[in-house]
This record gives C-alpha cells, sequence and structure tokens, in this order.
C-alpha cells in the first residue's frame, strides 16, 4: 500500500514525499479510511507508530472543505480541537499539521501552559482552524471567554491514557462538555485502554470504528536490556563511570523525581559531561534549550522525569539510562523504546537498589524476560560533592507532576523534533499562529 492510496489529496501527498515518508505505517493505513468517512475513532497505538499523521493527514483535507454553515464568519471558526497531555506533544503535533498541511492555507496554533496568555488571545482573535491544546491553559481561555469552540467539527483526543496518569481527565470532560455534540467527529488516541477512557470512549463517539496496532516487535528486540544491582548512594558513581565509555554519544537518563533529575544533571555537569535536566518544573524556554541541545549532540545526557520525557521523539539515543526504577512497570517499556529507534538497535541499562527489587520483578512480569544481570565494576569514581538538599518529594506517583505547567514564562517556540529544524512560514505554507513564531 502507498500513500497514493489511501484518500489524501495532490498537496499532501507532495508534502508527505518531501518529509521522505514512502509507505503508510499501519496506524495510518487502518485509521485514515475511517476518518477520512467520518466515522468516530478509537486507536489504540503509542507514541512511535506514526499516529499523528493517522488523524492529521485526514482532518487537514477535511479541512480543506470549507463548512457552509461557517464559512460566511468574518473571523475564522476554530473547526478541530486536538488535545494533548503535555506543551512537548502539543508543539509536536502542531509543527505535523504544519508539515503535512504546508501550502493547504490552514491556520493552527498551539495553546499550552507556562507562557504568557495574552500571545495566545490575540492568535486565537484574529482566527484559527485547528487548535491544538494542553487541557490547564485552554480551560484557562474558556473560562474568560477568549476561545470559542462552539464550531468545533473535529476533536482529537490524544494520548488519553496519559492525560488520565496525569489527572486531566475532569479537565478533559469540562472541555467535551463544551462542544457541539451531534455534528462533531470524535477521535480518541490511547497507547493503552483502561477502564477510565474505556468509559469515556463510551459516552463521547458515537459507534466508533475501532482500530489496534503495537509497536513494531523489533524495537524492543533491538534494545539490549541489563540491570545493575547497586546501592542507591552509588548510583551517580556507577553512571559516570558507564559515562566513560565514548560508545555513550546520547544518553537518555531517568530519574523518579525533579529534583533527582535536577541534582544527577548538576553532578554530571560538574563532572565534565554536558548535561542538562528537562521536567515538568522547568521553565518552557529550559526544556526547549535542553531538547534542542540534545537533538543538535550539543548535550550528550538529557535527564528527565517520566512526563517530561514523554512525546520527545529524538533519534539516535544510543542509551536509555534508569537511574531510578519506574513505579509503574508499563514505564519501563515506554523509557527503553527511547533508543533504538528508527531500526537501529541500542542499550538501556537499568539501576536497581535493595528497595527496588519489587518494582523490578513487577518489570520482568511485565515485559515477560528476565534482566540480564550486569555486575557494578569493584572501583567505581568518585562524584563530586552534591549541593544542600531541599526537602524530600514523597515517593509514588502522587500528584502528576507536569499538570498544568509551571507558570513561569518563556520563549514558546518549541523545537521540531522529529523532522530538523523547521524554518519560519513561507507564504502559501500552513500559517503557524503560535506566539512568537515568526
Ligand atoms: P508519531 O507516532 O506520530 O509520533 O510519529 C513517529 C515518527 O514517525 C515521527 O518522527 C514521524 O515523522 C514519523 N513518521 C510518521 N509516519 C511516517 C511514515 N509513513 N513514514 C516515515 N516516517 C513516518
Amino acid at each position: 500500500m502507498h500513500f497514493k492510496d489511501l484518500p489524501l489529496g495532490a498537496t499532501v501527498q507532495k508534502n508527505l514525499a518531501a518529509l521522505g515518508y514512502e509507505t503508510p505505517t499501519p496506524i495510518q493505513l487502518e485509521a485514515i479510511p475511517f476518518v477520512a468517512a467520518g466515522r468516530d475513532l478509537v486507536a489504540i497505538a503509542q507514541t512511535g507508530t506514526g499516529k499523528t499523521a493517522a488523524f492529521a493527514l485526514p482532518l487537514l483535507e477535511k479541512l480543506c472543505i470549507p463548512n457552509a454553515l461557517v464559512s460566511n464568519k468574518a473571523v475564522r471558526p476554530i473547526r478541530c480541537l486536538v488535545l494533548e497531555p503535555t506543551r512537548e506533544l502539543a508543539s509536536q503535533v502542531e509543527d505535523s499539521f504544519l508539515d503535512y498541511g504546508k501550502g493547504l492555507g490552514i491556520r493552527s496554533t498551539v495553546i499550552f501552559g507556562g507562557v504568557g496568555h495574552e500571545p495566545q488571545r490575540q492568535v486565537l482573535r484574529r482566527g484559527v482552524d485547528v487548535v491544538i491544546a494542553t487541557p490547564g491553559r485552554l480551560l484557562d481561555l474558556m473560562g474568560e471567554r477568549s476561545i470559542d469552540l462552539s464550531h468545533i467539527e473535529f476533536l482529537v483526543l490524544d494520548e488519553a491514557d496519559r492525560m488520565l496518569d496525569m489527572g486531566f481527565i475532569h479537565d478533559v470532560k469540562r472541555i467535551i462538555k463544551a462542544l457541539p455534540a451531534t455534528t462533531r467527529q470524535t477521535l480518541l488516541f490511547s497507547a493503552t485502554m483502561p477502564e477510565d477512557i474505556r468509559d469515556l470512549a463510551k459516552n463521547i463517539l458515537k459507534n466508533p470504528a475501532q482500530v489496534a496496532v503495537t509497536p513494531p516487535a523489533t524495537t524492543v528486540e533491538l534494545i539490549n536490556q541489563s540491570v545493575t544491582f547497586i546501592d542507591q548512594s552509588q548510583k551517580r558513581a556507577l553512571l559516570l563511570h558507564l559515562l566513560n565509555s565514548p560508545d555513550v554519544s546520547r544518553a537518555l537518563v531517568f530519574t523518579r523525581t525533579k529534583h533527582g533529575a535536577n541534582k544527577m544533571a548538576q553532578t554530571l555537569e560538574k563532572a565534565g559531561v554536558s548535561a542538562m535536566a528537562i521536567h515538568g518544573n522547568k521553565s518552557q524556554g529550559a526544556r526547549e534549550r535542553a531538547l534542542e541541545g540534545f537533538k543538535a549532540g550539543s548535550l550528550r545526557v538529557l535527564v528527565a522525569t517520566d512526563i517530561a520525557a514523554r512525546g520527545i521523539d529524538v533519534d539516535g539515543v544510543t542509551h536509555v539510562v534508569q537511574v531510578d526504577l519506574p513505579e509503574v512497570p508499563e514505564q519501563y517499556v515506554h523509557r527503553i523504546g527511547r533508543t533504538a529507534r528508527a531500526g537501529k538497535s541500542g542499550i538501556a541499562w537499568a539501576f536497581c537498589a535493595r528497595d527496588e527489587r519489587d518494582l523490578l520483578t513487577a518489570i520482568e512480569r511485565t515485559i515477560k524476560k528476565k534482566i540480564t544481570v550486569q555486575a557494578a565494576p569493584s572501583s567505581l569514581p568518585t562524584p563530586p560533592p552534591e549541593e544542600a538538599r531541599p526537602p524530600q518529594q514523597p515517593r509514588g506517583r502522587g500528584r502528576p507532576q507536569a499538570g498544568r505547567g509551571p507558570r513561569t514564562s518563556g520563549p514558546s517556540r518549541s523545537p521540531s523534533m522529529s523532522s530538523g529544524p523547521s524554518s519560519p512560514a513561507p507564504a502559501g505554507r500552513t500559517q503557524s499562529f503560535r506566539p512568537g513564531r515568526r
């Protein structure tokens, strides 16, 4: 099957060819015909399967057809709303809309917290066709009546299970209540289908088509996984030891807490390893700088918490290091899936302290295999001294760390994490009305 076999117009086909997309991925093959036919859809698919194009491509085609009921409006009404759990994902999805929709004249914008409200209000006043938003800021704008969602024809709930994990489900329900119900086409994408999402789907979708794809099995098979039993206090030293190898050219390091991520990045910097932390307490600007540096290769190590790392699509991650094991076993699979992308092999190291043994057992049960044990080296480097600790965060899933995001301000331009640096929109290109984007 080729893209030309799917109901996509010549402009979109040309854009896909320019992006180097040759054949549709399974989720695209399955979902696009349903979306094009106007069906509601439940799709089980993870990041990395090409799910963004699976909804963005047919929706862009639909948005090219003017809605007769609203086409006489002075300002373009918002016709399509995409809800995303994190700012990074929202930015990435907007970049995809821009790339896929180049030349269609469709305007999109991204709405998320952590940046000023006013530029977002201004963009909305000028009129856009597509809004890609995180729930918190969207609700703020809805509350102050800066956004009119009464003409929404297409709703995408992306990464619905993640929204649930992050405590957004009530916000999402409030947003959906404010949208037109009868005329709306709704698409729900989720990596897993927990009970709450199943219930939500029942309530908001009309006779949905269902599609499911599993991530390419080879992804995990290509990852060389090992675990090292190590005292908690020795984890920094072990990481420094592993980073001595020049083979570790781009490493994503996971910690359980935001404080742990900061501390680890500081340790590495002091030891001469270029590293930055990325998590929900960082300003938008700091997150973007970290991602850009990691992507460009000027940062060798990115230290992340799970939610911040979700949706980061950086090619060429050679190593994933789990300094702390995740509380939720499935997260282990998401984490290691950051390496060995695009058919490349990758290495995943996990550190397991005495009090994490149960977590390891749960992970091994989930992945249905024993992870090879790698002995700790007999001598480890002495890490630089730590700085004074702020109060410790409680252990456990607790209140989600990203939530509505910090209210600090910073530049709003987000890097495209999937397709190289993006340039200012030339004339005729689908326009971004992301505030601050020129
Ligand atoms: P997603 O699952 O939407 O986050 O996409 C994962 C990555 O796959 C992104 O870098 C996309 O640009 C890329 N991608 C999506 N569809 C295709 C395709 N049909 N051919 C090649 N790359 C694709």
